[in-house]
């Protein structure tokens, strides 16, 4: 299954001939000078800066044009983008991303259709590709939770994507990072929509007490050192309904915004804002520098949340997170205790915030 696995990533690229290749690579810088330069940009000047002949950059407008991209072409002026659509492709996130973070996202691979992010990403990590390297897909065909549980992932309307981590730090700090992107891609929806979305502790994003995102981080470790971390996100964007399994639980940007947003557009600002957060931790080896703020978002804190999980459920009352991201409670019995993450769930006492 594994050599099977790999096989697939493995030929996705290589079919690529080199001439598709170049074309892609034309057509991402192409979508970066129209949209920074958010006028028009003549056929001269795209030629001149990227060193092709006024045909190649002919052929990859229509191209645009194609896959909905709004390009108008005005004698004497050039061409200006007028209206860029839901696109996701492995160009469009290049041309978001080039010059926007060191690291996050510096090497994309897109996938119209895989199993899981997460998988892609881990086989990737084995075959050397960089830390930062990030994995995107439009549809997945077996989306994964914690635990072994599914996540739902039709195509066409939500975000499915892994980033690859090669931290230089010891096994132990290391389940720290899902809080981390947590708490990234909670304040890079809040600033992207202006919606009062939480974080239910330690790692599911919230709106409205319904989740919107979920996140699974995964890695290949030594006894003192890590060889990878994978974490995977899943991000209800633009989806219309669930299945009845979850749609009391679930919830997505467009349901509560009615309108649609474009995947990629929030896919790279949250590959900068992580990148941010995550040196920062990476500088105080704990979460000094995100705890207040991450508790400020926490939907549960000060509440009293149910305890699922490796021991006996119990009702405590939420008081924080301490540096290590472990949940600090207060129980029953007056005692007070940091709940690790890796093994629990939390419940609201009523339901599921
Ligand atoms: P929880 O605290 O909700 O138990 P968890 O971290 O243990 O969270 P996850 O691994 O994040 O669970 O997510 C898997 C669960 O999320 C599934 O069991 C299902 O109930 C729910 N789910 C599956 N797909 C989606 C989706 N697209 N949107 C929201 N919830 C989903």
């Amino acid at each position: 299954m594994r050599n099977e696995e790999q096989k697939t990533a493995g030929t996705d690229r290589k079919c690529l001939s080199f001439f598709e290749t170049e074309v892609e690579s034309l057509k991402a810088e192409i979508l970066r000078l129209l949209r920074e330069s958010g006028s028009y940009v003549s056929g001269q000047r795209l030629c001149e800066e990227l060193g092709v002949s006024r045909t190649a950059v002919w052929k990859v407008i229509n191209q645009l044009k194609e896959e909905g991209y709004h390009v108008e072409a005005v004698q004497n002026r050039g061409y200006r983008i007028l209206d860029i659509p839901d696109v996701m492709s492995k160009e469009e996130l290049e041309s978001l991303l080039a010059g926007k973070t060191k690291w996050a996202g510096q090497e994309v691979y897109y996938f119209p259709e895989t199993d899981s992010t997460n998988i892609r990403a881990k086989q990737l990590a084995e075959s050397g590709a960089a830390h930062g390297t990030l994995v995107a897909a439009d549809r997945q065909t077996a989306g994964r939770g914690r635990r072994g549980r599914g996540w739902e992932s039709p195509s066409g309307c939500s975000i499915y994507m892994s980033i690859l981590l090669r931290p230089k730090f010891l096994p132990a700090k290391a389940p720290m990072m899902t809080l981390v992107m947590a708490y990234s891609v909670a304040e890079s929806l809040r600033a992207y929509t202006g919606l009062d979305i939480q974080i239910k502790w330690p790692n599911d994003v919230v709106l409205n007490g319904k989740k919107l995102v979920g996140i699974l981080t995964e890695m290949s470790t030594e006894i003192d050192y890590i060889n990878h971390v994978v974490i995977g996100v899943g991000i209800n964007v633009n989806m219309d309904s669930f299945s009845e399994e979850i749609a009391k639980t679930a919830t997505s940007l467009r349901m509560e915004m009615g309108k649609t947003l474009k995947r990629s557009t929030l896919i790279a600002e949250i590959m900068r804002r992580f990148e941010q957060d995550y040196e920062e931790y990476v500088k105080t080896g704990d979460l000094s520098g995100i705890r207040e703020a991450y508790e400020r978002l926490m939907v549960n804190y000060g509440k009293e949340v149910r305890i699922l999980g490796a021991q006996e459920p119990f009702q405590a009352l939420a008081l924080g997170i301490n540096n290590n991201g472990e949940l600090l409670v207060r129980k029953e019995d007056g005692s007070e205790e940091a709940v690790y993450a890796g093994e629990v769930s939390v419940r609201g006492v009523y339901g599921y915030v």
